[in-house]
């Protein structure tokens, strides 16, 4: 298995060495070559706009499109995430739509506003998360099948759907590799992006009897919110 990181632009970087310090096989991705190698794809935080006319300049957008059409595992982070989203908002454009998520940019300030907060929610084993936001984007809808793997102010911040993820945090830039280690076990157990849902006690590693979702919101109904 091994693991690209799409470095365009941005936190590139820090992904490779959170992968490294989990004994991953990973490399940088940025031609279509080293995208066919890939088994699995990060796509790191930085700015979507640079990294869209990047993937346009480098005639990257159709092989990866075509890569993702597979339904391999991918993970995308801030920018990331808004890459794999299927409609963006602030201005308006279309996503890959790797996950049926449209996502709002900059949606809590600028720079400045950049904040760290503990997830107040998250799936099993993730509890006590440090979500780093860099003038961050936010989920302004999830469809049906997207599960929500944590919270924060009463959004989702990391949300799942088969095997594509998409966080509107920085998990590479704090100490904490649970995220990571998520993804390399989420990409490393098989089957296609459409089919883990009804798979998913086997296919990810949150679901030890039942999914992230479905544990937020038995937390909800209990009062946990
Ligand atoms: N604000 C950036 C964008 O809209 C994302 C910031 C980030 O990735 N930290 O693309």
């Amino acid at each position: 298995m091994h693991i690209g990181v799409l470095a365009l632009q941005g936190d590139f970087h820090a992904h490779l060495t959170q992968l490294r310090h989990l004994g991953a096989s990973c490399g940088e991705v940025r031609s279509r070559v080293q995208l066919a190698r890939a088994d699995a794809l990060i796509i790191p935080g930085g700015e979507s706009t640079t990294l869209w006319r990047l993937l346009e300049v480098l005639e990257l957008e159709q092989p990866l499109r075509a890569w993702l059409a597979e339904g391999k595992p991918v993970f995308g982070t801030c920018a990331g995430a808004i890459l794999l989203a299927r409609e963006i908002l602030g201005p308006d454009r279309a996503g890959l739509g790797a996950l049926d998520i449209d996502v709002r940019r900059n949606a809590y300030g600028r720079q400045i506003d950049s904040f760290l907060a503990p997830a107040e929610r998250t799936a099993p084993g993730f509890e006590g998360l440090e979500c780093l936001f860099i003038r961050a984007p936010v989920f302004e809808r999830i469809g049906p099948q997207v599960e929500v793997l944590a919270e924060v102010g009463g959004r989702p911040v990391w949300v799942r759907e088969g095997r594509a993820m998409a966080a509107t945090f920085h998990p590479e830039l704090t100490h904490d590799l649970r995220v990571h280690r998520a993804f390399l076990e989420l990409a490393s157990a098989g089957g296609s992006c459409r089919s883990t849902a009804e798979t998913s006690s086997r296919a990810t590693p949150y679901a030890s009897s039942s999914s992230p979702a479905t544990a937020l919101a038995r937390s909800a109904s209990a009062g946990g919110r």
